[in-house]
């Protein structure tokens, strides 16, 4: 297979504007595996099933279709054009029963979420999803579909995927591993502009940090895949640096 290069790190860190961009220079496919958890959450949300009905979440995650689609395709699906999963796991013992992944596109830099169909991109970003995806994250039953999910999509590699567990669980052989950190205070302070951009509003700061810090305990504590740095990954440290600056070094070590 092409080589993988894993982004991990907390919460706010810039994973996805800098795997984004280091895909765009490289010429990988770009994946966003927080995407895939929080589109879950939508769902689950959506669905009115309780954050802690673990059984009743097992059984949506094994009927559930999430699927990234080139921005402006609409909502129909688009064979052959998509980077497009679909997983479907059956029962409560989550069998795989059917995965197909067609990888058609050199990249999903501007890629859309779908879940069964409906298009998240947007939802997904809100701060109720964001304040429950850890919860949701932290089960057996979902962590093994979306894990399952995310490696039939860079079985053949030439893929940057970011997350939280990529170089120590998802593709624990990955060729470059990074792991991407910066101070609360600076995190917050990016997440509260990307939040203006969005037009999510204009959040107060502290509660920012207070939201990040609690997303990075839960990340790191739960007991399944946490949030973690391998042993092998290198750390860069972002406070004070530009987006570029930060896509130049992996950019560099990944031509090394
Ligand atoms: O990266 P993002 O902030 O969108 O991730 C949302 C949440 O999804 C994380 O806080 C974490 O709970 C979960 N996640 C995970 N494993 C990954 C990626 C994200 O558990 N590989």
């Amino acid at each position: 297979r092409q080589p993988i290069v894993a982004i991990d790190g907390p919460a706010g860190a810039g994973k996805s504007t800098v795997a984004r961009l280091v895909a765009q220079t490289l010429g990988l496919v770009y994946l966003d595996t927080g995407a895939m958890y929080r589109a879950l959450t939508w769902l689950v949300m959506q669905s009115g099933i309780a954050i802690d009905d673990e059984p009743a979440i097992a059984e949506l995650v094994s009927q559930c279709q999430i699927e990234f689609r080139e921005q402006g395709t609409g909502n129909k699906d688009q064979e052959g054009k998509d980077l497009n999963s679909k997983l479907k796991t059956q029962n409560s013992k989550l069998k795989t029963q059917n995965s197909k992944l067609k990888t058609s596109t050199p990249s999903l830099a501007s890629s859309a979420i779908f879940v069964n169909g409906q298009e998240v991109t947007q939802a997904i970003r809100s701060l109720e999803v964001t304040s429950q995806v850890s919860a949701i994250a932290a089960q057996p039953a979902v962590r093994w579909a979306l894990v399952r999910q995310q490696q039939l999509y860079g079985k053949h590699g030439g893929i940057v995927i970011e997350g939280r567990d990529i170089g120590t669980n998802v593709f624990p052989d990955a060729e470059l591993k990074i792991f991407l950190t910066a101070s609360v205070q600076e995190r917050a302070r990016r997440r509260q502009r990307d939040l203006q951009d969005q037009g999510i509003g204009d959040v107060n700061l502290g509660k920012l940090e207070q939201s990040i810090y609690d997303r990075d305990r839960k990340d790191s504590t739960r007991s399944l895949a946490p949030l973690c740095k391998a042993d092998d990954a290198i750390e860069l440290i972002t406070d004070g640096l530009t987006i570029q600056a930060v896509i130049d070094q992996i950019v560099e070590r990944y031509n090394a």
